[in-house]
């Protein structure tokens, strides 16, 4: 077991393509790995509870780019400003208008990734294709003073049908080519596509991610 998680670390750097961002998912982990991880060249990771992350940030080298991945709830939206790199998980327009005010507020620009629902039953959070996709064309994010959009973060179903998971990695990659390829938008630095964790990643690079966020796969399973 010495150094499980580093040498975890270096076998999917050698796995995954360059140009793919690999975000270490360090939630309902302790401080200890993180730095075994970090030990190993690691500087992105990603974590879905404000209270942890807010706790593991002072007891982090300063160089780690956190980003926020899980369901943010809109009281704790103040005490996130100005802490991560991305939030990926911005699932309605309500909690995007608050991140903006916020950072407008604390003088910060908050650069996020829309999270699209394309998985059938899972969560009940995120943006429907359709929605996200009128949500651009109709031009409502030009209201945003303080907060950068920079692509679509997404899950697949929860299932061992492969056909369905690749479907629906392909789904969000199609929604985001959509978006990104519609030059009257104007978009800018609009590049990213989240998709894929420990168990389905490949078939998520296969279908055009370009971050991948990786958690029991380098740290082993998590203790609820
Ligand atoms: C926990 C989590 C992950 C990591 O999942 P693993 O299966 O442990 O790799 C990825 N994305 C989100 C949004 C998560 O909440």
């Amino acid at each position: 077991m010495e150094n499980r998680i580093g040498k975890e670390i270096e076998q999917l750097r050698k796995e995954i393509p360059s140009g793919v961002t690999l975000v270490a998912v360090s939630k309902f982990h302790p401080v200890e790995a993180v730095m075994e991880a970090y030990d190993a060249g690691q500087r992105c990771f990603g974590e879905s509870r404000v209270q942890e992350l807010l706790a593991k940030i002072p007891e982090c080298p300063q160089d780690i780019r956190w980003h926020f991945i899980g369901h943010l709830q809109t009281n704790k939206v103040r005490a996130l400003i100005g802490r991560t790199a991305l939030i990926e998980s911005v699932d309605s327009e309500r909690l995007l208008e608050l991140i903006d005010v916020e950072s407008r507020k604390a003088g910060v620009v908050t650069r996020v990734l829309m999270q699209l629902h394309v998985a059938r039953e899972e969560t009940k959070f995120g943006f429907l294709p359709e929605e996200l996709l009128e949500y651009f064309r109709e031009h409502r994010f030009e209201k945003l003073t303080n907060t950068h959009i920079c692509g679509v973060m997404g899950m697949a179903s929860n299932t061992d049908d492969m056909e369905r998971v690749a479907s629906d990695f392909a789904e969000i990659r199609r929604v985001f080519d959509q978006i990104a390829s519609d030059s009257s938008l104007g978009l800018r630095g609009f590049d990213t596509v989240s998709m894929g964790m420990s168990h389905d990643w490949p078939l998520a690079v296969r279908n055009g991610s370009t971050m991948v966020r990786i958690g029991t796969r380098i740290f082993g399973e998590r203790n609820y």
